[in-house]
């Protein structure tokens, strides 16, 4: 029986979310093979239709991969309604034959032609280019899975958000551009925001049932291919090199980022807005094993930790079947055969990035989104081969000069902003 989704009920604040509600099962635990819970005022509190449809920005990308692996192992439970994609025509197709979501759309409009043609009389609609990415996301799923690489993420992850619907937010860069934006929008539309980030997925695991907000939380690094290299050596790594993550395996961008610690530092501010903390209340510890996601720090000096191997399976699968559980094909945890979880303080003298994240993320107003801008290019530039690893965070630093303190209210204004920078940049 289908059921529509109620998520005028859910407050978009995420602490207290269990309470008011009656009971919200934090550890809801079903066999694969059961259906979705469909009574929404009963047990697991279901929200949605079941199949639960699903519409995935990004799903050729490694987000993309893992949500629809779990959509591939619970075909009674999920079905798609739109899926997209860039570049990648013939991956693309090659989902759309296996999943038939209602709608495919590819954002490089050069790739109409084979699109279409390739989908032709399989009843499935096909778009190209910007608006069509924007259809996919306008579409009536249940839930969005937002996991385009960057600010072009953005505007698509809105439009979800319009909707009112549930969103798995991947796309952090939205947040660290946008973020007053986007929480401003998901509170007037009564958009779910879930957060499908590790670490913040696993504080959001953490806080949701809380009555009380956390009084800090320290989010875990794992320190990236180059935490034990010395300075000298940073200036002569190569793309190849930076995107050979030692736990995660993820996009080329993020993989860098990850090398940088900006991916930490974007997280710092993605954590600011979707848990309301002070920059003050908020910090990074590196943990090499990336084993432990975070750290939820409460007044009475509890902390709280949230494990898992790092596999984006399990935040994943938390966001795809919430409020309910999943059986899933992730490694269960052996504590024993881990042995022993180490910890560090980053070392911003050696990874800059983190530090100016951190200042962006003090300053407010445009400096996060220049930032997340001026990082974006210099990542773009680093895997083209034409600026060395360690002049990342110069670039950005210089980009960061231009913040006016202002925090841009629209869409477009953000957006004008970005192609600004990314001016500026290219004529230096
Ligand atoms: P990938 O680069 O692997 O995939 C990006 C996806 O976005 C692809 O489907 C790509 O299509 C599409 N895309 C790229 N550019 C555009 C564009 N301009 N317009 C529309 N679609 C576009 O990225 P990841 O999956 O690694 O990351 C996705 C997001 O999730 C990022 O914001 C990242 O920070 C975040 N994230 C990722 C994690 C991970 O483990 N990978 C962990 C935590 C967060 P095509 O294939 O055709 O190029
Ligand atoms: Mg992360």
């Amino acid at each position: 029986m289908s059921k529509s989704i109620a998520v005028s009920d859910i407050p978009s604040t995420v602490y207290g979310r269990g309470s008011g509600r009656g009971q919200v099962p934090s550890t809801h635990s079903e066999p694969a093979s059961a259906p979705l819970p469909t009574s929404p005022r009963k047990q697991g509190e279901e929200l949605t239709s079941c199949p639960r449809r699903l519409s995935i920005l990004g799903a050729t990308g490694s987000i993309g991969s893992t949500t629809l692996a779990l959509v591939r192992e619970n075909p009674d439970r999920f079905s798609l309604e739109a899926i997209t994609a860039q570049e990648n025509v013939e991956a693309l197709i090659v989902l759309a034959q296996e999943f038939r979501p209602a709608f495919v759309a590819i954002g490089n409009p050069a790739h109409a032609g084979r699109l279409r043609e390739a989908l032709a009389g399989s009843g499935i609609a096909t778009g190209a280019g910007p608006a069509a990415i924007a259809e996919a996301a306008a579409r009536p799923a249940d839930w969005t899975m937002a996991a385009i690489i960057g600010i072009a993420g953005l505007r698509p992850t809105l439009t979800a958000i319009r909707r009112g619907g549930v969103v798995a937010l991947a796309n952090k860069e939205s947040l660290v551009a946008a973020g007053d934006l986007v929480m401003r929008e998901c509170a007037g539309h009564g958009a779910t925001l879930l957060p499908v980030d590790s670490e913040h997925n696993a504080v959001f695991q953490l806080v949701e049932h809380a009555a009380s907000p956390p009084s800090k939380i320290t989010l875990t690094a794992s320190g990236g291919p180059f935490r034990t290299s010395m300075p000298e050596q940073l200036a002569t790594v190569t793309p190849e090199q930076a995107v050979r993550h030692p736990n995660w395996s993820m996009g080329a961008k993020i993989s860098v980022d990850s090398a940088t610690l900006m991916n930490k530092g974007l997280e710092l501010i993605e954590a600011h807005h979707l848990f309301r903390l002070a920059p003050e209340q908020l910090d990074v510890l590196v943990h090499p094993q990336s084993i432990i996601h975070c750290l939820v720090h409460y007044a009475d000096g509890a902390v709280l930790a949230q494990l898992s191997h790092p596999d984006m399976t399990v935040p994943i699968a938390h966001t795809i079947a919430w409020p309910a559980r999943i059986t899933t094909q992730a490694r269960p945890l052996d504590l024993a055969a881990i042995g022993m979880l180490t910890f560090e303080q980053p070392d911003e003298a050696r990874f800059p990035c983190l530090r100016l994240a951190r200042a962006a993320m003090k300053a407010a107003g445009d400096a996060p989104l220049i930032l997340n801008t001026a990082n974006e290019v210099a990542v773009e530039r680093f895997l083209q081969g034409r600026i060395r690893f360690t002049d990342i965070p110069g670039l950005i630093d210089a980009a960061l000069s231009s913040a006016t303190g202002n925090t841009p209210q629209t869409l477009e204004e953000i957006e004008e902003i970005d192609d600004t920078v990314r001016q500026t940049l290219s004529q230096e």
